[in-house]
This record gives structure tokens, sequence and C-alpha cells, in this order.
């Protein structure tokens, strides 16, 4: 079986959306997602990165995520024809480990915990195939690296592009 190392956020959950939500509810605006497109983190969002930064540190940010449309039903195809992982590099925001556990167990039940890799950095991380919506994930991965569109990274044109899951299936079963 080839190895296949699935992100979450932006790949199965919608954390730009989040962002939003959280946004939406600090200052009363709320930003359309197209106006992110070609943008970084940075400047995404007006005014203080900081405070947009901080969202990811409260309570049920991770936890109350959508799932990305059709992540559910191209994953379980997925998970029977690859060994699957789900990595994450949670290091960076420890509150979101017990939320990020939560969140697999609800939405992927058919998926074991031993298929979580919670991790630091994910240049430890080999497989064939790796899906993920940050480019320097994908730069030191070993296998193919498949980028999954997001706002933050429509200006990147050096992977094999995927937009959405419907995509993911058309291309990896
Ligand atoms: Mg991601």
């Amino acid at each position: 079986m080839k190895r296949l190392i699935i992100d979450m956020d932006d790949v199965m959950a919608d954390a730009t959306g989040q962002f939003i939500n959280f946004y939406e509810k600090e200052f009363g605006i709320r930003v359309p997602r197209e106006s992110m497109n070609h943008k970084n983190e940075m400047e995404r969002f007006p005014g203080n990165h900081e405070t947009v930064y901080d969202f990811t540190f409260r309570k049920d940010f991770f936890r109350k995520m959508e799932v990305k449309e059709h992540s559910q039903e191209v994953m379980k195809e997925l998970n029977q024809k690859y060994e699957l992982f789900i990595v994450s590099s949670a290091m960076e925001f420890p509150n979101s480990l017990p939320e990020k556990l939560e969140w697999l167990k609800e939405h992927f039940p058919f998926l074991h915990w031993k298929q979580f890799v919670f991790c630091g950095r994910k240049s430890i991380v080999h497989g064939d195939y790796m899906i993920d919506d940050l480019p320097h994930n994908l730069e030191t991965f070993n296998g193919e690296k498949l980028l999954f569109s997001a706002p933050h990274n429509l200006q990147f044109n050096h992977f094999k592009r995927l937009n959405g899951w419907l995509e993911v299936r058309d291309y990896l079963l």
C-alpha cells in the first residue's frame, strides 16, 4: 500500500472559514473569502495580525471547524486503498491537540487514532503522497507533492494543484 499524508487545516477542516467567523465575532466585519485570494496569512485580514493569530488559542477554534465539502466520502475511499495518515503541525497550538482529536473522532469515525500524527515540523514525515495547502510543508516532502487549493496559495504554481476533494478523488482513486 502506498502511504498518503493528509493535512487537516484548510484541507479537511475549513480553517479559513473559522478565521472569518472569529474575526466577525471580534470586529463585526465579515471579510469575504474571495478577498483573501493570493494574500498570505499576514495580509488577509484588515488590522493587527497578532489579534487574528490569537484566535487560534481560543476555545473551540479547532473543535468547531466546518468539514470541507466531500472530504468525508473521499477519505473513506482513500482509506481503503492507501496507508493513510492525518498529519497536522499541531504543536504550534498546544490547546489544539485535544480539540483536533475530538474533531477527527466526530467527523471521521472510520479512521483509527493510530493514523493521527500531531507533530512540530512536517519534514519528519515520509510517504508517497502529501496533500497540503502550505507550500513550505510540501517543499521538504520526499514523495509526490499535491497542493490543495486555498485562497492563500493561488499564487503558487510549482506543485500539482488539486481544487477540492472531488479532484483528489479523480487523481488518487
Ligand atoms: Mg493546512
